[in-house]
């Protein structure tokens, strides 16, 4: 699909970034997903090559790259059918949180580990009894001799065993208006009184690191606040939008390459003497799936520009997100299909894409949600 968004320069960055997943990255992924999560290693790599926080300001050290760069990694990421290496959600979920709302001191200290990998970042605001309805968490932080003293826990944090900075979302104070005594503080992995959970066991994205994470009379300077007191919950909605988009765009991507992965296929397998491919149904399933996934993609296509301009895109990116992750498991699904048995196996990467498709429709906000925010914005 011919794209208007790119330039030359983004197609050179493309192919370079594709040549470094299949290099550095598909060869060990089998093993990582073992293991459960990717090598520290690999985080220095990637940093080291340039692939991590690709916007952060020169003066930071840092390529000060415009977010169409960061949108390339997302999508090769992801059409590569490796989304479970956390990049993006370190490059462009979790990190424009600093890039928002940190102050000089706090970039000057965190920024540059952000850009080699040597501080992978996390963002903790779920808990085991509040996901969707975030503004009644309760894991609570009380200031006291010019420290923030944490107490509670937090769930499903991505990048949780390896992450060595949290952002995370504490209440602070008990207004009228739970949403209103939520802060942000930026919790080093190495605080007293912090611990990491288990490893949560998934049922796909299996390189990746999901953790619970405790907080025990943990310690943290007061000069850790990200931005204001009890702003947090208006910073955190200020950066859905963002983390939504990116949802969107990896989502689309992933669907694009699990189209390709079984066009090749489709044209080698053999049944009743001819290729997959001449058969009408199996044409038509390719060709519904094309059609979905290039209006998908117009969509998106659309939504970044304007986001890149500070359009605020509340409704259309909760569209996005919820129309870009349910394409992304119709197709994924279907596409497994038409591989039949050899679909279900895990040595094929279809059946990756069809695992790691399905908490799309989960995380960054329930699909549920996106509706009922679409619904918010339709006035009812
Ligand atoms: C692999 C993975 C990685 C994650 N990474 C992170 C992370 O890095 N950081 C982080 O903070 N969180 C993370 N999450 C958490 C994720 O964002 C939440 O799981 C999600 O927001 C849903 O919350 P919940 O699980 O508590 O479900 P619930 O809120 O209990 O929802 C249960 C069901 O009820 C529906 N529902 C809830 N409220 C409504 C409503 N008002 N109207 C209609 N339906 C509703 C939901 O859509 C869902 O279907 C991750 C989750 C997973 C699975």
């Amino acid at each position: 699909m011919e794209r208007t968004l790119f330039q030359e320069e983004h197609s050179l960055l493309r192919s370079t970034f594709c040549e470094y997943i299949k290099k550095s990255i598909l060869p060990d992924y089998p093993k990582w997903e073992k293991e459960g999560q990717v090598p520290r290693e690999m985080w220095l790599d990637a940093g080291n090559q340039g692939w991590l926080c690709p916007t952060a300001k020169q003066e930071y050290g840092g390529l000060g790259a415009e977010l169409l760069h960061s949108v390339v990694i997302a999508e090769e990421l992801s059409y590569q059918g490796t989304p479970g290496f956390f990049i993006s959600l370190h490059n462009d979920i979790v990190f424009p949180y600093l890039e928002q709302f940190a102050n000089e001191s706090q970039l000057r200290r965190w920024v540059p580990g952000c850009i080699s990998g040597k501080t992978v970042l996390a963002l903790a605001m779920t808990e085991p009894g509040h996901g969707s309805d975030l503004g009644r968490i309760e894991t609570r932080a009380v200031l006291k001799n010019g420290e923030y003293v944490i107490n509670g826990s937090k769930i499903f944090i991505s990048n949780g065993q390896l992450a060595d900075l949290f952002i995370v979302a504490v209440r602070t104070s008990s207004p009228e208006r739970p949403h209103d005594g939520i802060s942000l503080l930026l919790v080093p992995s190495d605080s007293p009184g912090f611990a990491r959970g288990r490893n949560l066991e998934k049922i796909g994205l299996h390189v990746q690191d999901t953790s619970e994470i405790f907080f025990d009379d943990c310690r943290v300077p007061e000069e850790n606040l990200l931005g204001e007191e009890n702003r947090g919950f208006a910073q955190m909605m200020q950066n859905l939008q963002q983390e939504r988009l990116f949802l969107a765009i990896g989502a689309v991507a992933h669907a694009s390459g699990a189209l390709q992965h079984t066009l090749d296929y489709v044209k080698s397998r053999k049944a009743f003497g001819k290729e997959l491919s001449r058969f009408q149904h199996i044409r038509f399933e390719l060709a519904e799936m094309a059609t979905k996934i290039q209006v998908t993609q117009s969509f998106i296509d659309d939504l970044i520009p304007r986001h890149m301009r500070g359009e605020e895109l509340t409704r259309e990116v909760s569209m996005a997100k919820y129309w870009a992750s349910d394409v992304e498991f119709e197709v994924c699904d279907r596409c497994l299909q038409l591989f039949g048995g050899y679909g279900y196996m895990s040595e094929y990467p279809i059946s990756r894409y069809f695992l790691d498709a399905r908490v799309q429709r989960i995380y960054g906000g329930t699909n549920e949600i996106m509706k009922e925010l679409i619904a918010r914005q339709l006035g009812i």
